[in-house]
């Protein structure tokens, strides 16, 4: 096996458990590794750091997987992946949950999303993609899913040397899929929605709002497939309107409506929130209660400031639109936007729009997608409630 030695001044990083060697971290390398290839990590004294898989095409060269002296093979993944499925099911998760969360699971790279008795999978690096069948194997054994699907068409595969691609890694299936969540339908477009299909991340949160919705008028932004909304009319709202840019997410929004039962309280339609809520605060619309979960408006560092004053918009446009008392329930999912950078640009918001708040929730991820810390990636999604009244 190859021997990868570190340079004597690396980040305090790696020993302290982080999974990630940059190339500019590499002493020396003993042996001709291909892409791929699994190799034996040493500090620059010949202490012993683990074993992982090398891509010097990439900047991150090195992603443990182990600091022990294992074997990498196919029984590592299955038991990985054993390991992820037991912490789920301790957690109280049955059908749906991210069976594993990449870096927290100690599978860097690899995403695997359950949705009952199917399975979506990103193997976003070179080193994991290696292992997909083995991984595919172990989905087999453990699960004897009805199908999986994998939906690496996303870009990072490319920094990688990996092409983007989708699809069926076993026989096809129908990828329009019910499932089920806090009691309520949702159907989820596996081949063509958006990341896996579906926001798995937020399905703890969406209890939160059960008590704030009965008998409120709600607005919901970024809906999305209109989860958030369809639980807030379950739970009770009297009316639910919601709106995303995606066309294709507002029918689903309102096909899960209708699925539910509910399409007679909520209504979803395509538009552009940015002009939508700045339109609705100029005409003075009120709600008891408005919900925002847009996307990540950035994906590095240099666009952070960017990023800020957009979730500094939305929200202060949101709390305008909030009725004396009522509530704004406000998410962010980059993890470029730190839990205090995103409370300090709610506060700034609440000073412009001239409100008091008072913090009602504030959690991150559900817990199938578990928080390493100093692992910064694994801590990043921030979801809020707060009571919004007049000063
Ligand atoms: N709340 C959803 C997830 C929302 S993801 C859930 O829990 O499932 C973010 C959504 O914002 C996406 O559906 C995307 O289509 C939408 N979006 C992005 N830019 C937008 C814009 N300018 N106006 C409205 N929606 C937008």
């Amino acid at each position: 096996m190859t021997k990868v030695f570190l340079k004597r001044k690396i980040a305090p990083r790696i020993a302290n458990g982080h999974p990630w060697i940059y190339g500019n971290e590499i002493e020396k390398i003993v042996g001709e590794p291909a892409a791929g290839d699994i190799v034996e990590v040493f500090y620059y004294d010949k202490k012993y750091v683990g074993r992982g898989y090398i891509n010097q095409q990439s900047q991150i060269a090195i992603r443990l997987l182990t600091r022990k002296h294992e074997n990498i093979n196919d029984d590592f993944f299955l038991n990985r992946i054993k390991q992820a499925w037991k912490y789920r099911q301790k957690l109280g998760y049955t059908e749906n949950c991210r069976l594993v969360f990449g870096e927290a699971d100690y599978l860097p790279a690899l995403i695997i999303d359950k949705f009952n008795d199917y399975f979506v999978i990103q193997t976003l690096s070179f080193g994991i993609e290696r292992w997909k069948p083995a991984i595919v194997n172990a989905l087999q054994e453990i699960f004897s899913p009805k199908g999986i699907y994998e939906r690496n068409d996303v870009p990072v595969r490319e920094l990688e040397g990996l092409t983007q691609q989708k699809g069926f890694l076993t026989e096809p299936f129908d990828t329009n899929i019910v499932i089920n969540e806090n009691g309520f339908k949702f159907n989820v477009d596996i081949e063509n929605g958006q990341k896996t299909g579906y926001f798995l991340d937020q399905q703890d949160n969406r209890r939160a709002i059960k008590q704030i919705a009965q008998g409120a008028d709600v607005l919901g932004a970024f809906t999305y497939t209109g989860t958030f909304e369809i639980h807030a009319a379950g739970y009770g709202a009297k009316s639910v309107y919601g709106i995303d840019i995606s066309e294709q997410a507002v029918d689903q929004a309102n096909k899960n409506a209708a699925l539910n039962g509910l399409d007679g309280i909520c209504n979803f339609e395509a538009m552009n929130a940015f002009d939508a809520l700045k339109r609705w605060d100029k005409e003075e619309k009120k709600y008891d209660v408005v919900m925002l979960d847009p996307p990540a408006f950035t994906k590095s560092r240099e666009s952070i400031g960017k990023a800020v004053t957009g979730y500094k918009e939305i929200n202060l446009r949101g709390m305008k639109l909030v009725k004396n008392g009522g509530f704004l329930v406000t998410s962010s999912c980059t993890n470029l936007v730190s839990p205090e950078l995103f409370l300090d640009t709610i506060a700034a918001a609440a000073r412009d729009a001239k409100k008091r708040i008072r913090q009602v929730t504030f959690k991150a991820q559900a817990s199938d997608h578990p928080i390493i810390w100093g692992l910064e990636n694994t801590n990043y999604l921030k979801f809020l409630i707060v009571e919004v009244t007049a000063m």
